[in-house]
């Protein structure tokens, strides 16, 4: 497969420069495969789906072809999934695809792992290993250090704000052994974000040290992500035929995002032949994309803090590949937007509780939220001339084609939640009154003993450190 930029058309790199550079310093831009080849039909219209390891190497396949050759891509896929994406039906018309049942409990595994193995596969034969320097705010961090442990020629630096994450988080990044090591910073997330991008461009370090990134712009944690896009909506449409008989359903994806990573992976599973009709794109308070959607603006801006916090991002990093994939007109036939705020956030908890005896985290929550509007008049209303306002929670006032899916009850959605609301223990019980269970992987890291190295926020300090260190 040969890869574009978002901002250059004539860049053609393959996929091995796509992910060992992660972006293209020179203009900026973000790697794209220059086409999403379908899947063969008879594959995916068999009456029982194929597996998701089976999908995940279909889909694969055509993004590494002449650089990864198939039984090394089949251990890869073998190695990153041992555990499930599981799709369970809540109600009548609506799935909740559990993303969480890796090791740290989010989604950002699938992403990871796949990453992980893939650059451990491009650095055999170096004899010195490949270090990897991420700034974390939380979640992305514990991915990352969950993915890389272990793997062979790696190594893993993170780098974190002190005081800043949740206990679980600290746990979660800062227990790590072997390969893996984390760094509390004093000082903010931004500092963290400062002092790995000075590294990266320390011309004397780069000299000693090979330097790369784990970002979520990486090409490499996209394309996993669009696995569990196909093979939960095969689950859907082949289980509603099966138990209900509905024939050609139109699949909704409702997506949490912050980044749009997952989203743009919804994009490139559907362009690849996925039964998936249309996406919701649902944010918390950082409504950019909203307002994109409703206006024609895209206007960037700081984020702000809210429950669902690994959402709260204001210049989302995909916007560029959704941009570089299809117009604005395109956009606003595919996708319904919707933004809640803190007091929905924990009204949905509730809602979704009290309706279904689902326990959903903040971030799903607002996918909730969104779908139930949706299902509960929201297009109708903006038919009926209501205008709406993408200013105040809620729909935003564009119609999607599917909307008349919608209508004639043709239509099912499948939820993405995207962390095990366990993670989120104070919002829930806060919402309903009770705490989730915590899995068993969560408990166990609790109990770990905690290895941060203290980090002061100076370059230099910190550049000695890797020197001596790494
Ligand atoms: C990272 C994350 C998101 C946002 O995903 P994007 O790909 O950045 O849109 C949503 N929910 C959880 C729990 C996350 O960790």
């Amino acid at each position: 497969m040969i890869y574009t930029d978002t901002r250059e058309k004539s860049v053609k790199v393959d996929f091995k420069t796509a992910v060992v550079n992660g972006m293209n310093e020179k203009t900026g831009g973000l790697y794209i495969p220059v086409a999403f080849p379908k899947l063969d039909s008879a594959f995916i219209n068999r009456n029982t789906e194929p597996s998701f390891r089976d999908i995940a190497f279909e889909m694969a396949k055509p993004y590494v072809e002449g650089e990864i050759p198939d039984s090394d891509l089949a251990a890869i896929i073998q190695d990153a999934y041992p555990f499930p994406a599981k799709t369970v039906a809540v109600d009548a018309a609506t799935y909740v695809l559990e993303l969480f049942h890796g090791p740290t409990c989010a989604f950002k595994d699938f992403g990871a792992r796949f990453m992980a193995r893939v650059m451990s596969y491009f650095n055999r034969g170096e004899n010195s290993p490949l270090h990897i320097l991420v700034a974390t705010s939380g979640d992305t961090g514990s991915a990352v250090g969950s993915a890389f442990h272990n793997v062979p020629g790696l190594d893993v630096t993170i780098l974190y704000p002190e005081g800043k994450v949740s206990k679980l988080q600290e746990k979660q990044l800062s227990t790590f052994d072997g390969n893996v090591r984390a760094l509390k910073v004093k000082g903010t997330f931004d500092d963290c974000q400062k002092l790995v991008k000075t590294a990266f461009t320390d011309a004397e370090l780069r000299a000693k040290l090979r330097l790369s990134s784990a970002n979520s712009i990486n090409i490499s944690r996209l394309l996993p992500q669009s696995f569990y896009y196909m093979y939960s909506s095969l689950v859907v449409r082949n289980s509603s035929w099966r138990n209900n008989k509905l024939e050609h359903p139109a699949i909704v994806a409702v997506v949490p995002s912050g980044n749009f990573g997952n989203l743009t992976s919804g994009l490139i599973a559907r362009e690849m032949g996925a039964p998936i009709t249309g996406f919701v794109a649902a944010t918390n308070s950082n409504r950019t994309i909203p307002d994109w959607i409703a206006t024609g603006d895209y206007n960037a801006r700081p984020s702000v803090e809210t429950y669902a916090n690994a959402m709260d991002v204001g210049a989302p990093s995909n916007y560029e590949r959704i941009q570089a994939m299809y117009s604005l007109e395109q956009v606003r036939s595919l996708f319904a937007s919707y933004w809640l705020d803190n007091d929905g956030i924990l009204e949905s908890i509730k809602d979704c509780f009290n309706r279904t005896g689902y326990t959903i985290d903040p971030h799903g929550a607002v996918g909730w939220k969104a779908w139930s509007d949706i299902r509960n008049g929201g297009f109708e209303k903006l038919t009926n001339g209501e205008k709406g306002d993408s200013t105040k929670p809620g729909l935003t006032p564009n119609l999607p084609a599917w909307k008349d899916q919608v209508l004639n009850k043709n239509a099912l959605g499948i939820i993405l939640e995207t962390a095990h609301p366990a993670k989120f223990s104070d919002t829930v019980q806060h919402a309903i009154g009770r705490t989730p269970v915590v899995p068993d992987r969560l408990e166990r890291v609790l109990k770990l003993e905690d290895r941060a190295i203290p980090m002061e926020n100076n370059y230099e300090i910190f550049k000695a450190w890797l020197l001596e260190n790494l």
